[in-house]
């Protein structure tokens, strides 16, 4: 990317933090009416009274520190002679008491002269003589201050820690603080601390130069400086190493002509390169130069068998391009990308296909040990997730209808989040979009391919009916089919006019196409679905949901469609699949008041079953919501297993690798394997490699004697005032930012939108509020994205984010956001943003970080609690916890053994059975529906010795050894003893065939978790 634009866009991000900066610490005033203390939070030092009086008395809402400096470990033995240079400047009053100003004084230095001799002792003080002379000078004789330095000698080494303190007496109507302060000393050479030790730290440069006290600290030619803050930069990867000469061409036009040599040559390169920068030879060469410990040269040598490996994987899947079908469906995918990726992207990144090649193999062949394993991409690499999949998808669905799968799922797709991103909606409906004009182009038999939106009840509704329910739409009501409106724009001509229409004679609602250029048929609804019903009804060749709709296979019988067959098809037009017969339904068509009859299906059962289960951020399956999902993943496998079918693949993502496959073994009960795996140092992979034009630059701040809601506040002012001011004056100040004033305009839209994130609802809230009573600028438009934000305002927001208008004026100026938006909300003009705190996950912070600066520079500031003992620690070292972060996600801890989570999950194990397996095979024997305990009495009569069934089939759904007598096998028996019990029971107190299972089946995987807020209104 050698963009003029780029280098421009650096250099404003570089003006922008600058302004904020100088803006917190009052560099840019000399006078001012209203006391300073009131405005600065940045660079300032209270008096040490002050600070202990609020360190007593408010304990967590703000730190005032009273003393700024440094630890550090000298390299030279005692003793030592430093020159310490303070600087700071002052506010002074002036006038009657109405008519007051504040004047600051001229910058004031002293050079301290320290001396500390062989036996260091604990601690020192000097220079009072010298700053008390350096205000006096100045006719100061109101502050004063004085240099600690305090030696630890408990250590392997000295532990020297330098510091200011102001000592000035508090004088009221006086302004007592120091401003502006930096403290230097020189030290001349030190030892790094090295970070504590991780497993693979052969990987990485673990060293920090010092540690500030309560700042940030630079560390140049021997002289460690004092700093406001504390910054990290990450650099923009790129996708191919340059030394390896050029890359084969990956563009999908090419792909689809003649693939194999061109893979076969990407495959070459990483041979070339595992062989050269994994090899012996190179690793011994760094072995020497970072002086490796003996166990990090065996932890190297160990991964650098894995990066062969990698290799081998990839290998097996190009052998697999010699298959016919493999081949075509593989040529039909890339010629589907070139349709979707028009105007924005022609090729694949080199991991994109490495990815595909290395999963391939399991896609393709069912029942192997390579379909068992969890497919998991590592995204920590770059951007580019979603197609990654994508190519997986829409590969899978070619070679299932190139097989002969003519219907049906092929895969199911499931986030972790409670909303389903519009943005990764519509990506994946470009995709498949693509797909069906490829299969039409080459009249490849069966249904289009189609794409299900299944969140159901979260944003778009569980069914249509004539008198709705709660989580139904009105039939009825004109108004009901724009609210559920989930594309941006249409998936085959990208026109964003679409109709929403409910179509009674089919009982669909419908996304409409309204252009007449559009190669699908505007009479014609697209072939995308949101709700659940019609996703019931017509299988769409891909749903995309959140993952608890996973909970519904125990309470819905027409979920039989995600795992196996359904049970027939109706000859109503357009009523699809068919289900379980129940009141409302009698032939089991979900269509309301059906009359028509059922017929066989078109393909043979087993074809049902999809192939691929995709997970996307694995790392968010923690905790309860992971023990839970764990038992749901194996009961799903069950299911499809018992109906006949093949288990499908799994592909994954996760943004860290730190414990995963101990992770992919709890959730699925398989091996996970990988993919991209690290290179031999943390920025360099065949795969990925940093360049040195900046992606992401970081700003840690620490507001002192403030609350982080007052600092947030100001932050916000600075950025509007900035932009403002560089529109009225854009020559001037593109001076000033050492920008080409050419650019002003796409400057001003690329970084005129301030992102205000919070982890916590609360403080996002209460920062729009803030906003909405004291405006920033005049006129600040706000605009807030939570999870409890209509679909409908997010919709406009992003389209007003996306295409903003031409008047700065009339723009959003700023927008509010919670962990709604760090998931996929994908907008190139996010690039200025500001975190209220450190969020609780090291994975929140990533995934959150990733939505600034996807395509050109983005600032990041971050506003630490320092009351906050662990946004403290990460302030200390972050810009180590910048560069490392992904290694320092916390490992996932869950566990599929859990007699709690087996308590929630048992109900749910027998009813999924119920529904899935017992029921369609009674119904097949002309009996009625299993819903009431009267019927399922006369089942469980008919079988021999039911109790022993359902136990093994609950075992085999839990993946426990009947023969191991564990705790869990122990339980699950007893479950099933109490069930039969209330099963033989004529008296048990049940309506329904649920009722006599012992406890409640969950409705939703978060059950445990609290409630998702329905939207309240939708206007
Ligand atoms: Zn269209
Ligand atoms: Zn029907």
């Amino acid at each position: 990317m050698t963009d003029q634009f780029y280098a421009n866009a650096e250099s404003f991000v570089s003006w922008l933090e600058r302004r904020v900066i100088e803006d917190a610490r009052g560099d840019r005033e000399d006078e001012r009416q209203s006391k300073p203390g009131d405005r600065f939070w940045l660079g300032r030092l209270a008096t040490e009274a002050e600070a202990r009086r609020i360190a007593a008395t408010e304990r967590v809402m703000r730190l005032d520190p009273c003393a700024v400096g440094f630890t550090f470990q000298p390299q030279a033995k005692p003793p030592w002679r430093w020159l310490v240079t303070f600087q700071c400047k002052t506010w002074r009053a002036q006038g009657s008491k109405d008519e007051k100003r504040w004047y600051k004084s001229k910058a004031i230095t002293a050079h301290v002269k320290v001396e500390i001799g062989a036996d260091a002792s604990v601690t020192h003080r000097f220079g009072e003589d010298e700053i008390r002379k350096a205000f006096t000078d100045n006719g100061d004789d109101h502050h004063f201050g004085l240099i600690e330095v305090e030696i630890n000698c408990d250590t392997e080494r000295p532990l020297v820690t330098v510091t200011v303190v102001n000592q000035s007496p508090e004088i009221s109507g006086r302004d007592d603080a120091f401003y502006e302060v930096s403290l230097s000393v020189d030290v001349g050479s030190i030892q790094p601390f090295i970070l504590d030790s991780l497993p693979d730290s052969f990987r990485y440069d673990r060293r920090v130069d010092a540690y500030g006290v309560n700042c940030g600290v630079d560390y140049l030619d021997g002289t460690l400086t004092t700093a406001d803050f504390v910054c990290a930069d990450r650099y923009r990867p790129c996708y191919w190493d340059e030394t390896l000469g050029s890359p084969p061409s990956l563009r999908f036009d090419d792909l689809s002509r003649d693939p194999k040599p061109l893979v076969a040559r990407l495959l070459d390169a990483l041979e070339q390169w595992v062989e050269r920068d994994w090899g012996r030879d190179a690793l011994d060469a760094r072995a020497t130069i970072e002086g490796w410990s003996e166990s990090m040269v065996a932890e190297a040598i160990l991964e650098s068998g894995k990066a062969r490996d990698e290799v081998r994987r990839c290998r097996d899947g190009l052998k697999l391009l010699d298959t016919p079908l493999v081949l075509r469906a593989f040529k039909l995918m890339n010629r589907a990308f070139v349709y979707s990726g028009q105007g924005k992207y022609d090729s694949w990144r080199p991991f994109q296909i490495g990815f595909l090649l290395a999963a391939l193999s399991g896609i393709v062949h069912e029942g192997s040990a390579a379909r068992s394993e969890v497919s998991t991409l590592w995204f920590a690499t770059g951007g580019g997730k979603t197609e990654t999949y994508l190519a997986a998808i829409v590969f899978a669905a070619f070679y299932d209808r190139l097989s002969g799968k003519t219907s049906g799922l092929t895969a199911w797709s499931r986030f972790p989040l409670r909303m389903l991103s519009l943005q990764q909606t519509q990506r994946f409906a470009d995709a498949l979009a693509a797909a069906e004009r490829v299969r039409r182009e080459e009249a490849i038999d069966g249904d289009p391919i189609s794409l299900g939106y299944f969140v159901g009840n979260n944003g778009t509704p569980n069914r249509v009916r004539q008198d709705p329910k709660s989580g139904e739409a009105d039939a009825d009501d004109p108004a009901m089919p724009a609210r559920y409106q989930v594309l941006l724009y249409c998936p085959f001509c990208r026109d964003e006019k679409l109709r929403l229409t409910f179509d009674e004679s089919t009982w669909c609602l419908c996304h409409q196409c309204t252009n007449s250029q559009c190669s699908w048929p505007t009479s014609e609804a697209l072939p995308f679905y949101v709700v659940d019903e019609e996703i019931y009804r017509f299988l769409p060749t891909v749903v995309v949901g959140t993952l608890d709709k996973a909970a519904s296979i125990a309470i819905q019988a027409a979920m039989r469609g995600f795992y196996a067959a359904p049970l027939g098809k109706c000859t109503g037009p357009s009523h699809g699949f068919t289900y379980a017969s129940r009141s409302a339904a009698p032939n089991g068509c979900l269509v309301p008041g059906c009359q028509f009859s059922k017929t066989g299906l078109p393909q043979p059962e087993a074809r049902f079953a999809p192939r691929l289960r995709i997970q996307d951020e694995l790392h968010l399956l923690a905790d309860s919501l992971g023990a839970i999902d764990s038992h749901y993943e194996t009961l799903l496998d069950h299911l499809t297993t018992s109906a006949g079918g093949p288990i499908p693949k799994i592909l994954a993502s996760s943004a860290t690798l730190m414990g995963f496959k101990g992770q992919v073994r709890a959730l699925y009960d398989r091996d996970g394997a990988a993919f991209p795996l690290p290179g031999p140092s943390d920025a360099r992979s065949f795969w990925s490699l940093a360049t040195a034009e900046k992606m992401r630059r970081f700003v840690a701040l620490a507001p002192r004697g403030k609350t982080q809601e007052f600092a947030n506040d100001r932050i916000a002012e600075s950025l509007q005032q900035a932009i403002r001011d560089f529109i009225a004056s854009p020559v001037e100040l593109s001076r000033e930012a050492k920008v080409d004033p050419r650019y002003a305009d796409r400057l001003v839209d690329y970084y005129g939108v301030h992102v205000i994130y919070g982890s916590k609802l609360r403080d996002v809230e209460g920062a729009a509020r803030s906003l909405e009573s004291q405006p920033p600028a005049d006129p600040t438009n706000v605009a807030t994205l939570t999870g409890s934000t209509a679909l409908s305002s997010v919709l406009a927001v992003l389209r007003r984010l996306q295409a903003p208008e031409t008047e700065f004026a009339d723009r959003i100026h700023i927008v509010c956001a919670s962990a709604m938006m760090s998931h996929g909300v994908d907008v190139d003009r996010f690039n200025v943003m500001t975190m209220i705190g450190m969020p609780l996950k090291t994975s929140e912070f990533i995934q959150t970080s990733a939505r600034i600066g996807r395509r050109y520079p983005g600032l990041l500031i971050v506003l630490h609690r320092m009351a906050v003992e662990r946004d403290a620690k990460i302030f200390r070292s972050f810009a180590m916890f910048v560069r490392h972060g992904d290694r320092l996600i916390e490992p996932i801890a869950i566990t599929r053994n859990s007699r709690r989570v087996l308590e929630r999950t048992a109900p749910g194990m027998f009813m999924s059975d119920v529904l899935g397996l017992y029921e369609p095979d009674w119904l097949s024997k002309g009996n009625k529906a299993l819903t009431t305990p009267k019927e399922l009495r006369k089942y469980v009569r008919s079988r021999v010795n039911f109790q022993d069934v359902e136990t093994r089939s609950m075992e085999d759904a839990l993946r426990v050894d009947p023969e191991s007598q564990s705790p869990m096998v122990v339980q699950l028996e007893n479950y099933v003893g109490e069930l039969m019990s209330n099963i033989n029971d004529p008296a048990a107190p049940a309506k329904f065939t649920s009722d006599l299972a012992p406890g409640k089946v969950l409705i939703s995987l978060r059950d445990v978790e609290e409630r998702i807020p329905i939207r309240e209104a939708i206007s």
